[in-house]
């Protein structure tokens, strides 16, 4: 923790930190500012400018300019040549970016640290896929010498909106195959947690990314958010973020039918059949919740076992879950961080007096965690609940906190009916020994990713997606070059 202290005020000192439009780094119009506070202590780690849609049409203005003029005249293997070297520039500056991270949103160094694999994959995969896109020529039915092609050409202008929860993965996955396809991007972090994108675009200028292709704009969903989403000279919106604002995009964006692509929330099932290997899933079926604290869309709350093995296995997660340790992220030996706000603290409080009042038993946890050391910040303890039926809130809404909720069942064909019964599909996790089991499950199961005897795996080379009201269009992999690709025929007579 010492050393991580230090380098923390060395890092952020309660100054102004501008945003970034057209290559400049600038306050809000309007000169009004947003307080980015440490939620581990509530101390203030700098300010932020509080971005409108006066700013944004700037930032749109800048985003439109650049993708007409300089951007455009990009090779493809000059885009790749830019990615990798922005990839260098985030290597040697990965301990400060996660350290960012985890002062302005909670995650555990140790969590952040480890995530570098995949920022740093996302860049490098991206840059590969730079040079590989390319049409098709298609034989037609017409007689004579008249050809038919496609070609494959940028969208445009993209408008990227990100949630808190994982601001550096989260803005590269949206960024990187923008800048690998030739789209531009106007980028607007959460209200909660912006300092880290700020330097991730420091990076990318530092790395001769040209002015306006990356623009960042600062400010709150309800203004700037929605003025990005509703813009009309916006032609695709990529949004991570709760299922509520993905509906408010959606309909933001019929004014120009804009194309969308929405990364939603989830309440995923983990499925823990008789055969699975005991000492093996219990750590990665609570982790499955418990990593950054709960506050992550692919959390498996919804934790089903076989009720052969039910009760010793969740007395073993709820064991495990009372060692976790609770404390401030830059502790390298903290597992539980804080929960990014008093707000949504209040609202997992809620959920715990909930489960309890509906009849559910507490296992571990169950209570916020109060010790003097965490005094200023917002701490849940992790938290099992037993004895849950599917009709409990408990199991049925996005918590978003460290809570799983522990329901039997005897049944293959029953847990597969139980597990798709939430309008959410985004991932599911899968624990047996029996190959065809396992099989079975993975294809039955509504969700965009299950894992295996796994959890949490995310590869920048792997598609990433909900299902239902978890959302559409893919992440990762070359599904997610798609998004920002329209194809484009070509007729040619040479008769
Ligand atoms: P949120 O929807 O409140 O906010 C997300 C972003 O949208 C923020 O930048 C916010 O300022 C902006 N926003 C809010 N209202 C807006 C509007 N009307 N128009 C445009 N933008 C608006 O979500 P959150 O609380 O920041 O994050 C938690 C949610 O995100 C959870 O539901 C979680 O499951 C989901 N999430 C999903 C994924 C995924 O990949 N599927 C990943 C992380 C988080």
């Amino acid at each position: 923790m010492e050393d991580w202290s230090a380098r923390a005020s060395e890092l952020y000192d309660g100054g102004f930190r501008p945003m970034f439009i057209d290559g400049d780094w600038c306050a809000a119009r309007s000169g009004a500012v947003i307080d980015a506070r440490n939620p581990a202590d509530g101390s203030l780690l700098a300010t932020v400018p509080k971005g409108d849609s006066a700013d944004i049409d700037r930032a749109v203005a800048a985003a439109r300019k650049a993708f007409e003029g300089p951007w455009s005249k990009f090779t493809p293997f000059e885009r790749q040549a830019l990615l990798l070297r922005i990839a260098e520039g985030f290597e040697a500056e990965w301990e400060s970016l996660c350290l960012s991270d985890t002062l302005d949103m909670g995650m555990p160094i140790q969590r952040t640290l480890a995530n570098s694999r995949r920022v740093l994959g996302m860049l490098r995969f991206y840059a590969g896929q730079a040079v590989m896109i390319h049409g098709n020529t298609i034989p037609n039915s017409f007689p004579g010498e008249i050809y038919s092609s496609t070609v494959r050409e940028p969208v445009g202008v993209v408008g990227a909106i990100i949630p808190w929860n994982a601001p550096i993965a989260g803005s590269v996955w949206k960024i990187a195959p923008a800048l690998a396809t030739g789209c531009t991007v106007v980028l607007k972090p959460s209200e909660e947690a912006s300092l880290t994108v700020l330097m991730i675009a420091r990076i990318m200028q530092n790395a001769g990314l040209p002015d306006g292709v990356l623009n960042i704009v600062t400010g709150h969903g309800s203004d700037a958010g929605a003025a990005l989403a509703a813009h009309p000279d916006v032609d695709k919106i990529v949004f991570t973020g709760s299922t509520a604002t993905g509906q408010a995009i959606a309909r933001a964006a019929t004014g120009n039918l804009k194309k969308v692509s929405l990364e939603l929330g989830g309440k995923s099932p983990v499925i823990v059949c008789k055969d699975a290997d005991i000492d093996k899933a219990v750590p990665v079926a609570a982790m499955a919740v418990f990593a950054n604290s709960g506050q992550i869309c692919i959390a498996g709350s919804r934790l089903f076992v076989a009720r052969e093995i039910h009760d010793e296995f969740v007395r073993r997660v709820a064991e495990f879950a009372s060692n976790l340790k609770i404390g401030h992220g830059i502790a390298t030996d903290t597992d539980i961080g804080p929960i990014i706000t008093a707000r949504q603290a209040e609202r997992i409080a809620g959920f715990l007096a909930a489960g309890a009042d509906e009849g559910a038993e507490v296992l571990a946890g169950g209570n916020r965690a109060d010790r003097p050391d965490l005094a200023g910040g917002h701490f849940i303890q992790p938290t099992v609940f037993g004895g849950v039926t599917d009709q409990m809130s408990i199991a049925r809404e996005e918590i978003f906190g460290p809570v799983i909720s522990a329901l039997p069942f005897d049944t293959i064909d029953e847990v597969v009916a139980r597990a798709n019964a939430t309008p959410y599909g985004l991932a599911a996790g899968v624990f047996s020994t029996n190959l065809g089991t396992a099989h079975k499950l993975a294809h039955r199961i509504k969700a965009g990713s299950v894992w295996v005897n796994m959890y949490h795996a995310i590869d920048p080379a792997v598609p990433f997606g909900g299902v239902k009201m978890s959302g559409y269009g893919r992440e990762g992999g070359t599904e997610h070059m798609e998004e920002y690709l329209d194809t484009k025929a070509i007729w040619i007579n040479t008769d």
